[in-house]
């Protein structure tokens, strides 16, 4: 028996739930600028919507939860969030509203892989979908906005890998002539990628174990197998994003970790000491047959995620801080425990002109809420001692200029309310 967590799981402790939330709420009110609006997926769904017939990717084939439930359905953990959100947006019919749907999502996935830095079991991402239409300048809106979640946050060493993998007919040829290409070497491949010479000969791009074998670095290159559509495609999306001057380089290696996409696929690098492999921040791509798969109309859609601890390390490595670090507006001291109710009743007030206010419940000394109040960076000091409940006053003391004053109770709240929103 073990109480202790889950391997490859971690807890936000209250220490650190303010990164957490400072994240959130930077990239909610990014992806709301560029008028993304969130949806919300369960955590859970039927285990085909992940598990399709022709996607071979290891995240999906080895990595995901799978479970039956009580009643024998088969389900599997979302390792990921855009199967997840592309079946919502299919049986709630959100194609019926506009011709394109922007949609972005926060939350946890769960992927049964090697835990390491930056690496886990169940880990947070951020991302968005914009699903609906396959115009290349909403590839390259997507990738603004992928950019602009690194820039907005002030990071640095930043780099955009862009690749192109062509419509289903580029990808056709493609496929054919890496497969001409890896076959004199098969023998030589690991067992995984010979496996995938047949099933899907892009995934061996991306084998952790033959990344440097020599029929792997000498590939053909994805440019040169695009058809006339796919070429014009990439051609515009790339153009436009040099027009709005975001840099990228590409990486004709770059296949991303699941055989839904086509055409655009994109990667986030980060140059940061001591990430080793755990580089990639976040990633996306357009997938042009997903939705008809999943049973929705024939539309593309295109999406990143970023995942959240890489990118929180990531800031702690560039020394960048979110967080607002100011403490609560006001600490209630008592002297005497019968003066419990009075104080509760100004913190309640308080509270109610929405001020972050707190008091003692453990019955300290005077001293000991002087050093809480300290402990939580309280702007003010509101005190309730014998004289001041005697003379229905409150000593009030300003912790930064050490300025203290006695104010009338019945007004104290209206008093506190103007200095703290007039700072
Ligand atoms: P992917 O969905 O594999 O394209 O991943 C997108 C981003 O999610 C990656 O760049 C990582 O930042 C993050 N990510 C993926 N898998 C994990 C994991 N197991 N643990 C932590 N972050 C992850």
């Amino acid at each position: 028996m073990s109480y202790a967590k889950v391997k490859g799981t971690y807890d936000v402790l209250p220490s650190e739930t303010k990164k957490w939330q400072a994240l959130e709420k930077h990239i909610r009110l990014l992806f709301e600028k560029y008028n993304y609006q969130e949806i919300r997926t369960p955590l859970i769904e039927h285990s085909e919507v992940f598990h399709r017939s022709n996607e071979h990717s290891d995240m999906v084939t080895k990595e995901t939860y799978n479970f039956t439930d009580r009643s024998g359905r088969a389900l599997t953990l979302r390792p990921e969030g855009t199967a997840g959100v592309v079946r919502s947006f299919i049986e709630n019919k959100l194609y019926a509203s506009q011709a394109l749907e922007k949609l972005y999502y926060v939350g946890p996935n769960f992927r049964y892989e090697r835990p390491q830095k930056g690496r886990f079991r169940q880990f947070m991402q951020f991302g968005i979908e914009a699903l609906g239409t396959s115009s290349p300048y909403i590839d390259a809106e997507v990738i603004m906005l992928a950019y602009d979640v690194i820039k907005s946050l002030g990071l640095k060493g930043v780099k955009v890998k862009i690749n192109s993998l062509g419509n289903n007919e580029s990808k056709h040829n493609y496929y054919q002539a890496l497969k001409a290409h890896f076959e004199p070497h098969k023998s030589t491949l690991c067992s995984d990628c010979q496996a995938r010479l047949e099933k899907n000969p892009l995934r061996i791009l991306d084998c952790k174990i033959d990344k440097n074998h020599e029929a792997v670095l000498s590939a053909p290159n994805p440019f040169d197998f695009l058809s006339a559509y796919s070429e014009n495609y990439i051609k515009t999306v790339l153009s436009t994003l040099n027009e709005v001057k975001i840099p990228y380089v590409l990486a004709p290696k770059l296949v991303r970790g699941l055989d839904y996409y086509s055409e655009t696929v994109f990667e986030i690098e980060a140059d940061i000491d001591g990430f080793g492999a755990q580089n990639v921040l976040g990633g996306g791509g357009r997938y042009e047959s997903l939705v008809a798969e999943l049973g929705g109309p024939s539309m593309g859609g295109i999406g990143f995620a970023f995942g959240m601890e890489r990118l929180l390390l990531a800031l702690e490595a560039e020394d960048v801080d979110l967080v607002d670090d100011s403490g609560l507006d006001a600490y209630v001291i008592i002297f005497n425990q019968s003066d419990m109710p009075d104080a509760l009743v100004l913190v309640h007030e308080l509270r109610n002109e929405g001020l972050r206010v707190d008091l003692d419940f453990t019955e300290k000394n005077f001293k000991a809420q002087l050093k809480q109040s300290l402990k939580e960076k309280s702007m003010y000091l509101l005190i309730l001692g014998e004289n001041e409940i005697k003379n229905h006053m409150v000593t009030v003391k300003n912790t930064k200029t050490e300025t203290q004053e006695l104010i009338p109770r019945r007004i104290v709240v209206r008093k506190i309310k103007e200095y703290v929103y007039h700072e």
